[in-house]
C-alpha cells in the first residue's frame, strides 16, 4: 500500500530550496543575535553599527593621512579609540535595553550626534593641513540632526559645536601657527559662522514644517476614524448600520460553520411605533429609538451584535446560540424595555416590541434565516404583539 502520510514542507522541497531556507534561517538567527528581536530596537542597534562602520572607514582615512605625513600616529590612534569605544558603547546600551529606561529620547539621538560632533572637532584639531574638509562633515552631521531632533536641540548643537570649534581654532592658531595659519583659521571661522547661522534658520523652518505635518497627520487619522464610524454606525442610535451588519454576517457565518455550533438571528420590531410618532411627535419617536437601542444593548452578551435594520426594526446576531438561548436573551431585553421608564419621554408612554427568532440551519445562508425570522415576527405581530416567536 502506498504511503499516504502527508509529508512536511521541508521534505517536499528540492535540496536547493532546502539550502536557501536554512541559509535564510541562519541569517535571521544571526540578525536576532546581533540586533535583537524588537523591531524598534533593531533599527536603533543597526544605526549604531552603521556609525561604527563609518568610524572604521574614517580610521582608514586617518591612517592614510598618517602615512602621507599629515597627521601624528598617536593622535590618530587616540581619536580612533574614542570613536570606536563611543559607538560600541551606544551599541551596548541599546542592545542591553538600557536605553529603554531613559525617559524621552530612547533612540539616544542627541547624545550620539553630540559625541559625533566632539569627534569631528577633535579631528579638526589633529588633521593639520587637510582640516578644511572636516568642516563639511560637521555640516553633514548638523543637517542629519535636523531630521531627527527638535529645532531647539539642533540650534543648541549647532551653536555649541560652533563655540567648541572656534575655541579649537583659536587654541591651534595661537599654539601651532606653523600648521594652523591664523589667517586660514580666520577664514574657516567666518565660513563656519555663516554656515551655522544658516543652519539655525533652516532648523527653525524645518521644525515648523514637521509640526505642521504631524498636525495634519493627526487630523487625517481623526477624519479616517470619523469616516469609519459614519460608514458602519447608525447616526441616530449608534448601533451598527445595515451595511455593517451584512458584512458582519458574511464574516461570522463561515466562522460559525467551522466551529460547528448553532447561530441564531432575531428581528425585533417596536410595536405600534407609528402611533408613538403620531401621538407624541417625531422627536419623541427618535428618543424612543435611542432609549430602546441603549436598553437592548445593555442586555446583550459579549459576541452578540445588534444593528438598526430599518426604521424601527433591529437585527440581533447571536453567535454560538441555539434558538432557545436567543429567546432567553430576547426575553431579558423585553423585561428591560418594559421597565424602561419611557414615561419620562412622554407622559403615559409605554413601549413594547415583537420578535422573530431563527436558528441558522446547517448549510443555510443567513438571508434565508432572516427570512424565516421575519415570518416568525409576522406571526408574533398577528398573535397580538409584545411576544417572541421562534421559526
Ligand atoms: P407594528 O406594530 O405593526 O410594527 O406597527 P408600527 O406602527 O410600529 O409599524 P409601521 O411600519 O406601520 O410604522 C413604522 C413607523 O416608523 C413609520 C415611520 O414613520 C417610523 N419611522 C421610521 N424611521 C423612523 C425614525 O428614524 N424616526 C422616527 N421618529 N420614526 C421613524
Ligand atoms: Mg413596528
Ligand atoms: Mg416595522
Amino acid at each position: 500500500m502506498p504511503d499516504m502520510a502527508p509529508r512536511s514542507d521541508q521534505e517536499r522541497l528540492a535540496p536547493a530550496d532546502n539550502r536557501a531556507m536554512s541559509l535564510a534561517t541562519a541569517r535571521q538567527h544571526l540578525g536576532d543575535v546581533v540586533l535583537g528581536r524588537d523591531k524598534h530596537q533593531r533599527v536603533r542597534a543597526s544605526q549604531t553599527l552603521l556609525a561604527l562602520g563609518v568610524f572604521l572607514v574614517c580610521a582608514g582615512v586617518q591612517q592614510l593621512e598618517v602615512w602621507l605625513g599629515l597627521m601624528d600616529q598617536a593622535a590618530s590612534n587616540w581619536l580612533t579609540l574614542y570613536n570606536l569605544s563611543v559607538s560600541l558603547g551606544f551599541y551596548g546600551l541599546i542592545r542591553s535595553g538600557l536605553n529603554l529606561r531613559l525617559a524621552g529620547d530612547t533612540s539616544l539621538t542627541l547624545p550620539q550626534i553630540a559625541s559625533a560632533m566632539v569627534s569631528i572637532i577633535w579631528s579638526y584639531a589633529i588633521t593639520g593641513p587637510a582640516r578644511g574638509a572636516i568642516l563639511s562633515i560637521l555640516i553633514l552631521v548638523i543637517l542629519f540632526s535636523m531630521f531627527r531632533l527638535p529645532p531647539g536641540q539642533v540650534r543648541l548643537l549647532a551653536w555649541g559645536g560652533f563655540g567648541a570649534l572656534a575655541a579649537v581654532m583659536g587654541w591651534r592658531a595661537l599654539g601651532d601657527a606653523q600648521h594652523y595659519d591664523p589667517r586660514v583659521e580666520m577664514l574657516h571661522f567666518v565660513f563656519a559662522a555663516i554656515v551655522m547661522s544658516a543652519t539655525a534658520v533652516l532648523a527653525l523652518r524645518l521644525g515648523r514644517l514637521r509640526a505642521r505635518l504631524s498636525a495634519q497627520k493627526a487630523e487625517l487619522s481623526q477624519a479616517l476614524e470619523l469616516n469609519r464610524q459614519l460608514a458602519t454606525r447608525d447616526m441616530l442610535t449608534g448601533l451598527l448600520n445595515r451595511r455593517a451588519m451584512v458584512e458582519l454576517l458574511a464574516q461570522e457565518q463561515p466562522r460559525q460553520r467551522r466551529a460547528g455550533g448553532p447561530m441564531s438571528l432575531a428581528l425585533l420590531d417596536i410595536d405600534w411605533f407609528k402611533r408613538i410618532n403620531d401621538s407624541h411627535g417625531h422627536q419623541i419617536g427618535d428618543a424612543v429609538l435611542q432609549r430602546f437601542s441603549e436598553l437592548a444593548r445593555q442586555q446583550l452578551r459579549a459576541g452578540d451584535a445588534l444593528a438598526r435594520w430599518g426604521g424601527e426594526e433591529f437585527l440581533l446576531l447571536m453567535p454560538a446560540s441555539s434558538a432557545a438561548d436567543a429567546a432567553h436573551v430576547i426575553r431579558r431585553v423585553r423585561d428591560s424595555i418594559a421597565n424602561g421608564d419611557f414615561g419620562t419621554l412622554a407622559p403615559g408612554l409605554r413601549v413594547s416590541f415583537s420578535a422573530g427568532v431563527s436558528e441558522c440551519g446547517p448549510g443555510e445562508g443567513y438571508a434565508e434565516a432572516i427570512e424565516r425570522a421575519d415570518q416568525a415576527l409576522y406571526r408574533a405581530k398577528s398573535a397580538g404583539r409584545d411576544r417572541v416567536e421562534c421559526a
